[in-house]
């Protein structure tokens, strides 16, 4: 079930703590990886931790060059991309009246634009193909809204759009786009809170717990099998019931 094997994934923010873990649940599978981050040092060591099989690219995706080379170099290694996952995101918080209009850009800029630009590129070798999955990581607070993070909110929130379109335009080709929406996951950014500040998180998560990363990299492969082909224009939710939309 939901076997993988020879598929070729592009996963961008794999550097970081969901991303780390999305590679090695698809690695599991048998999928081929293309790594890419800006932190060189990490993308190698999670290669050499995976093996064969496994390229990295360091990548800025704050340039649409970076974009665009990222895109090439990525579609050389394996020589077709088979699954997307639009995973790097960034947080620039701040009360709403209080929000720099750098802050905006650039969450707008890596959350949004960026991801939208690579799927424009890695989306006509899967039209080519007749095959293609794409998954946007989306978040929770896309659908909620949280205060100091109109920014977040509203890159995430676009995402939802952008897929439904997405979806649309493609779905009679083989291709789904999808989103994975995460509550609020454990991760190095979360282990630093303190016991009390979890906990007054936790009180809100029906399951009584915070996520776990491997709850989001299962539900990455999930909707990249051939399992999930008849899914698209969708948002799993992966949130303990924290906000049942
Ligand atoms: P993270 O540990 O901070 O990782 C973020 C990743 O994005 C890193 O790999 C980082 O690469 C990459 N990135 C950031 N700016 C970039 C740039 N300019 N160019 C290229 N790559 C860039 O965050 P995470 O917790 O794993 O989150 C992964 C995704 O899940 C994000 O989209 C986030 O919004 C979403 N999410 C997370 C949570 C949560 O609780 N953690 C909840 C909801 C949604 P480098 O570090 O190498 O620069």
């Amino acid at each position: 079930m939901f076997d993988l094997n020879g598929k070729v994934v592009l996963l961008t923010g794999a550097s970081g703590g969901i991303g780390k873990s999305i590679a090695k649940k698809m690695k599991k599978q048998g999928a081929k990886l293309i790594l890419s981050g800006t932190r060189q040092n990490i993308l190698e060591s999670l290669s050499l931790e995976l093996g064969d099989d496994t390229k990295t690219i360091v990548t800025d995706l704050s340039t649409k060059e970076g974009i665009a080379t990222l895109a090439q170099e990525a579609e050389a290694c394996f020589g077709q991309i088979d699954i997307l996952i639009n995973n790097a995101g960034i947080t620039a918080d701040n009360l709403f009246l209080r929000m720099k209009d750098e802050d905006w850009d650039n969450v707008i800029n890596i959350n949004l634009s960026a991801s939208m630009r690579l799927t424009r590129q890695i989306i006509k070798g899967m039209l080519k193909r007749k095959f293609g999955r794409i998954i946007f990581i989306s978040s929770v607070v896309g659908y909620t809204g949280n205060p100091g993070q109109t920014n977040y909110s509203a890159s995430k929130s676009a995402l939802v759009g952008l897929t439904k379109s997405i979806a649309l335009e493609v779905a009679a080709r083989g291709i789904t786009c999808n989103l994975i929406a995460p509550g609020f996951i454990s991760t190095p950014m979360t282990d630093k809170l303190t016991d009390e500040q979890k906990n007054r998180i936790i009180v809100n998560i029906p399951v009584n717990r915070l996520g776990r990363v491997e709850d989001i990299s299962s539900g990455c492969v999930f909707l990249s099998s051939n399992e999930a082909s008849f899914i698209t224009g969708t948002t799993l939710h992966i949130n303990g019931g924290m906000s049942m939309i």
